[in-house]
């Protein structure tokens, strides 16, 4: 009889269900066939200070999928996580993002700027990371000292010495760390001192309605003043209007990403709006 009951529950599997399984299964064999033909693509949004300076970039993937247009990758980063394909998948992000660090260092406007790159926890979590960041950075020549790897809350938790292993080895290269989207995960803040971590990124979601909430207000006080104690620097993302930014800055913040500064901007896009804001790179002479 208990097994009846374990085969009926299997009927509950409707026919939308159905179709979503199969669209799922689509889009995951268009992943694998996206890599092979390249259809992922980096986007580009600045970091600035509050006069408006800009400090560096944070590379953002896009998926321009042939038939559906472009993909967010709120669906395919999960997606690539659970498939295994976030492997080779980030290891194109790092290296592209690292050549166009390594261009960068050329130019005298430019060659203090930063580049972040987000790291999934599939990623972090392989045992080959830290030789690909390694990699990365020799073939294509970018300073371990620009480039800041973004992470998030979830790698705390799972294995907390096997993170921090993994951070100190980059950091005995110069690599540096952000924690990603916090306050929205369940990192213990104890957990936050042993890291070797450059920088909190408030996440978007308490930015949004910090002038209108006053709990949101009060979460993203207590994040800049909980990045000052622990020395690091607070960054702001999602900031959309300057009430916002002057906000943010009164209350000690002093890095800004947000639509009122840049959206992200394919590389040719981003090389002009740098151009406006840091001046033009040199003519290539010869
Ligand atoms: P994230 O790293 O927290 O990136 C911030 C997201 O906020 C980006 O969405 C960005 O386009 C968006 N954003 C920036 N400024 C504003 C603003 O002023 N207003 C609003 N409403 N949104 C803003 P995006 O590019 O869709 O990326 C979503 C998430 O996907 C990222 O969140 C990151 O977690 C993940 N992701 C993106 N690229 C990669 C990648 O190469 N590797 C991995 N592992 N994850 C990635
Ligand atoms: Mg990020
Ligand atoms: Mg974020
Ligand atoms: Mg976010």
């Amino acid at each position: 009889e208990a097994k009846m009951a374990g085969r009926n529950t299997l009927c509950f599997f409707d026919p939308s269900m159905q179709q979503a399984v199969a669209e799922r299964a689509q889009l995951e064999a268009d992943l694998r066939e996206a890599l092979v033909q390249g259809e992922f693509l980096l986007m580009y949004q600045p970091v600035v200070d509050h006069g408006g300076h800009v400090l560096g970039v944070e590379a953002l993937a896009r998926w321009g999928h042939p038939q559906r247009g472009m993909v967010s990758p709120a669906t395919f980063i999960p997606l690539a996580e659970e498939t295994g394909l976030i492997l080779p998948l980030g290891r194109w992000v790092l290296h592209t993002a690292c050549a166009l660090l390594a261009r960068w260092q050329h130019e005298p406007a430019r060659a203090h700027l930063t580049m972040a790159v987000n790291v999934s926890s599939r990623q972090f979590r392989d045992v080959g990371f830290v030789q690909e960041v390694v990699r990365a950075l020799a073939e294509t020549g970018a300073p371990a000292s620009h480039l800041k790897l973004e992470l998030t809350e979830s790698l705390l938790v799972e294995d907390l010495l096997q993170t921090v292993a993994t951070m100190e080895a980059l950091r005995a290269h110069g690599v540096g760390f952000s924690l990603d989207d916090f306050g929205t995960g369940y990192s213990s803040l104890a957990y936050l001192k042993r890291m070797p971590l450059a920088q909190l990124k408030i996440d978007q979601s308490f930015v949004r309605d910090l002038l209108g909430d006053a709990s949101d207000a009060a979460i993203v006080r207590t994040i800049i003043a909980l990045a000052a104690s622990l020395d690091l620097q607070a960054i702001a993302e999602g900031v959309e209007s300057e009430q916002q930014r002057d906000w943010l800055a009164a209350a000690g913040c002093t890095h800004f990403q947000g639509y009122l500064f840049s959206r992200p901007l394919p590389a040719d896009s981003l090389e002009q709006w740098l151009g406006r804001h840091l001046g033009p790179p040199p003519l290539v002479s010869g």
